[in-house]
């Protein structure tokens, strides 16, 4: 589909800083950089990124690879996606030619998707510009509203022209499949919902014919949904906004309006603008504000607040003049503050939105407008609350509670002594009495509360998840790994820092011997074969191992950082390795000689990690209905493969 010479040039030029930095704000720590990691809930940076070595990892989760290992992961895309993406982020031009049937079997759902709403983006936008109906209708609205060319463009606004079958007959002419236009169904999962259709012989109808389009895009930049306005009629039969259904390329809860455009801002300027519309998006990005996106009309769920948080702690949320919207999103809003955001709010004069505000003022009198009324979120709930409560002094206590309340939730110590200060000066009582009300509501389950909330968003996506894990579980259940872990950890513990010399037998008979350190060895044989620790534990110390030795001048004595780690979990079993004790579960005895012990320990986990997969084939065959064919080709292939270590490792005990 896409040949050689184009992969190898993706290849070589996607470089890992810039790819991962589409998805997570780096900063830089060393030869290294560090941010949250994008696979896991991460509230420590533990995604690495080594520029150096082109290559990504959680040291968490131990997810990572090459640029191209984390578009897929992280898109959840096949190889030749990644690098479809990788080259229109890099403006490499690819020369495609026309799917056969048997590709187009093999492309995935996902794939299929995407390309799919890719087309219908680039027909929406088109239509736009070059046809009558969508520069009279489409584009004269969005005129209308102030917007420009350029603003248009960088959303990629569009048109859906008023003929209800144009769509779908362009997408199928272009080969895209008539059912992956449908929405979803309980059977058939595969569907953007661009359009729907009565019966299986009825040409698909537009969803959104006659509304303007807007995209939303995924974070590298790929339309996963679309929104649509309705502009010409008044008839109650049409909702004036339409958008696409939920799919497997689509969570209405995932998704932030803007944010692939207004990502790179955030991170520079470590803040976020946050308002309600996808309008208001577009006039504060063209004001100047380009650090500003919308939940896309839901209230902010801890999965987007997670998707925020790889890019700034910084938030500020915008209203409407009145306050009523503000009272609906308290709860919200405490739900930023648990997630440890830093909250501030912006409230536009009566009567204006966003979008009305930004087209009445230029832009140095918007920068002076939000730097004067930017308030903290707290003391403007305290004084809000204040005024309702008035001279009662029932209701001012109440006020007292749910300020405390909201303080409760914040991690930071310092943040919250400061909290309880300024609120103590509004509130006009003794600190002291707060600080006691504080404590008494850390200890109630408000946050629990809230956490429960978080946990029914998530509850879907662990249903989802359980399968997988039920078989990882299996797996664990018979793990052989573990010892061989254990004694690669040993050797790291015991002789981390020391020097030892190796023989590539792979190069050939005349191959010299070269000198290398043990953690820098173990650390790239097990990248090198793809392996990650089983054990947290142990893949925690070596990553530990990994970091602190990273710079080779500095020599690195890995007994006694192991043993003088400050986590006891680390220094105890460091103490129990570097004197042998606790070793009664088949750990085979070491011979001290670096030389052979480091090859060994590495092959035999190479060897185990091929019996649990062995064990695994072996239960599937005895499984009802299982494809006995090719689980007996994968079982010759880890036989053969199992034979060739075992050989190697006999050599190595025998020679070295
Ligand atoms: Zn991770």
């Amino acid at each position: 589909m896409i040949d050689q010479l184009t992969i190898d040039k993706i290849r070589d030029t996607a470089q890992i800083l810039d790819v991962v930095s589409d998805y997570v704000s780096l900063r830089r720590r060393g030869q290294n950089y560090v941010g949250l990691c994008p696979f896991h809930a991460d509230k420590n940076p533990s995604f690495y990124v080594s520029p150096s070595k082109n290559i990504c990892k959680c040291f968490s989760c131990n997810e990572g690879g090459d640029p191209i290992h984390f578009i897929m992961k992280h898109e959840q895309i096949g190889y030749l996606a990644a690098i479809r993406l990788l080259a229109k982020k890099y403006g490499i031009e690819i020369k495609e030619r026309e799917l056969t049937p048997e590709e187009k079997a093999a492309q995935t759902a996902r794939e299929g998707m995407l390309r799919l709403n890719e087309f219908a983006m680039q027909t929406f936008e088109n239509d736009l510009f070059e046809t009558d109906e969508g520069r009279n209708i489409g584009l004269a609205y969005f005129r209308e509203r102030g917007l420009q060319d350029e603003t248009i463009k960088r959303f990629h606004l569009g048109y859906a022209v008023e003929k209800r079958t144009d769509l779908a007959e362009r997408a199928i002419r272009a080969g895209h499949p008539r059912e992956l236009l449908l929405d979803p169904t309980e059977e058939r999962k595969e569907g953007v919902g661009l359009c729907y259709a009565d019966n299986d012989q009825q040409m698909p109808q537009c969803r959104f014919h006659g509304r303007v389009i807007f995209p939303f895009m995924s974070l590298s930049g790929q339309p996963v949904a679309f929104g649509g306005r309705i502009l010409q009629r008044v008839d109650h039969a049409f909702k004036k906004y339409v958008n696409s259904p939920e799919s497997i390329i689509y969570r209405k809860g995932n998704m932030l309006y803007g944010l692939f455009q207004a990502k790179a801002d955030i991170a520079k300027q470590d803040k976020c603008f946050i308002v309600e519309g996808n309008v208001d998006v577009l006039s504060m990005s063209q004001a100047g504000f380009r650090n500003v996106i919308a939940s896309a009309g839901t209230a902010l769920t801890t999965n987007q607040i997670h998707i925020i948080q790889r890019f700034t702690k910084n938030v500020t949320l915008m209203f409407d003049g009145d306050e009523a919207g503000i009272r609906a999103s308290l709860k919200t809003i405490d739900l930023l503050l648990l997630e440890d955001m830093r909250v501030k709010l912006l409230l536009f004069p009566d009567g204006d939105d966003p979008d009305s505000f930004c087209r009445k003022h230029t832009t140095e009198e918007l920068q002076q407008f939000f730097a004067a009324n930017e308030q903290d979120f707290i003391v403007y709930k305290a004084q809000m609350l204040l005024r309702d409560a008035g001279n009662d002094p029932m209701k001012r206590a109440n006020v007292v509670q749910n300020i405390v309340q909201s303080i409760a939730l914040i991690s930071d110590p310092i943040s919250a002594s400061i909290y309880i200060r300024t609120t103590a000066q509004m509130l006009n009582i003794d600190e002291k009495y707060l600080q006691q009300a504080l404590l008494q509501a850390q200890r109630t389950n408000y946050a629990n509360e809230l956490r429960r909330m978080e946990i029914e968003n998530r509850r879907r996506e662990a249903e989802n998840q359980q399968n997988a894990l039920m078989q990882a579980m299996q797996t664990a259940a018979i793990r052989h790994t573990d010892a061989p872990e254990r004694n690669i950890v040993r050797l790291l513990v015991r002789h981390g820092g020391d020097l030892f010399n190796y023989v590539n037998r792979d190069a050939g008979p005349e191959a010299e011997p070269q000198t290398w350190r043990v953690v820098d060895f173990i650390g790239t044989y097990l990248e090198n074969a793809d392996i990650k620790f089983q054990n947290p534990l142990y893949a925690k110390m070596l990553r530990m191992a990994l970091i602190a030795s990273e710079d080779p001048s500095v020599p690195f004595d890995s007994l006694k950082f192991f043993t003088q780690h400050a986590d006891s979990e680390v220094n105890q079993t460091a103490l129990d390795l570097a004197e042998d004790r606790n070793e009664a579960f088949g750990i085979v005895e070491l011979n001290e000689s670096l030389e052979k012990d480091v090859p060994r320990v590495l092959l035999e986990l190479q060897d185990a990690i091929l019996r649990t997969k062995i064990d695994d084939l072996n239960r599937q065959l005895q499984a009802p209905g299982s494809d006995t064919i090719e689980i007996m080709r994968q079982l010759t292939d880890c036989n053969e493969l199992k034979k060739q270590i075992g050989k190697e490792l006999g050599e190595r005990i025998i020679t070295a």
